[in-house]
């Protein structure tokens, strides 16, 4: 793991991050960050800062540098949408440096929470997104947050979204409102699981009481839209062995694996407990 940066420009409402760096942002210098890289023993390199793709001339100052130094690693970062969209011409620079792929934060499906987040792209941008790093080899790992006022028919509306979107790997996390943020106050009578369950508190445990069906129902929808998303061929598994390896594979199924059955746990969980 690696870190260029300390904190993010932006400011998303669902977001702790901005402010957990008092919205400052530092740069470590490009020839500093060559420099570490190239004392790294592992070939595959995660960058962690909150967003990689910011600032367009400090990217090709760094691929540049990479290409001078003639460092041959795979990278993986964070990365937005609207950075994707209008800057094609680093994203396929990137892909020739050795990125694989990016994390990125598609959000919703739904407009209105986009608009909500202070997020400036649409859900059309992400597809488009992911139309261009397919055009580059560079694989989509799609982060989604679904809300407690999801109703069934949002999660269907989903499952069709992830389907046309062809994202790579997705993540589906219920929404956390952390204590700062705008959500909280409006969301704060309906938190049914204790601030201080800081276990509870890890963006896979649903913490808001949903408003269109119990939390283990919520669960469920949850669990049926990753099983819709990785069983029904969206995900080119075989794309993933060619890429990545079998054995690589193997691990990250198997994790899928235990993903499911902590769902089908927390299922059950919440199911003694329902209303
Ligand atoms: S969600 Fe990402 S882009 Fe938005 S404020 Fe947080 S780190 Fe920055």
């Amino acid at each position: 793991m690696l870190r260029t940066s300390y904190g993010c420009p932006y400011k998303c409402s669902f977001c702790i991050r901005w402010q957990i760096s008092g919205g400052h942002l530092i740069l470590l210098p490009i020839d500093e960050i060559i420099e570490e890289i190239s004392e790294i023993q592992e070939s595959n390199i995660f960058i962690i800062d909150d967003n990689f793709l910011m600032n367009p001339a400090r990217l090709e100052e760094f691929i540049t540098k990479i290409k001078e130094s003639g460092i041959k690693k795979r990278f993986l970062s964070y990365a937005r949408i609207d950075f994707i969209l209008e800057n094609e011409d680093i994203i396929r620079k990137l892909s020739e440096i050795g990125f694989t792929g990016f994390l990125i934060g598609v959000e919703s499906h739904r407009i209105k929470d986009l608009k909500e987040y202070g997020k400036s792209f649409t859900p059309d941008d992400a597809i488009k997104a992911s139309e261009i790093l397919k055009k580059y080899d560079l694989d989509f790992f799609a982060s989604i947050i679904v809300k407690p006022d999801m109703t069934r028919t949002d999660f269907s509306d989903l499952k069709r979204f992830l389907k046309k979107a062809r994202f790579d790997f997705v993540n589906i996390q219920p929404y956390i409102p952390f204590r700062k943020t705008p959500q909280y106050e409006t969301m704060k009578d309906r938190i049914f699981v204790d601030e201080k369950d800081y276990v509870k508190w890890d963006f896979s445990h649903q913490v808001v009481r949903p408003d269109h069906m119990t939390p283990s129902q919520f669960y469920i929808q949850i669990l049926l839209t990753y099983l819709d998303f990785y069983w029904t061929g969206t995900s080119r598994p075989i794309h993933k062995i060619r890429k990545y390896g079998l054995e690589v594979c193997m691990s990250t199924y198997a994790k899928s694996f235990k993903l499911l059955l902590r769902y089908i746990n927390m299922i059950w969980d919440t199911y003694l407990h329902d209303d």
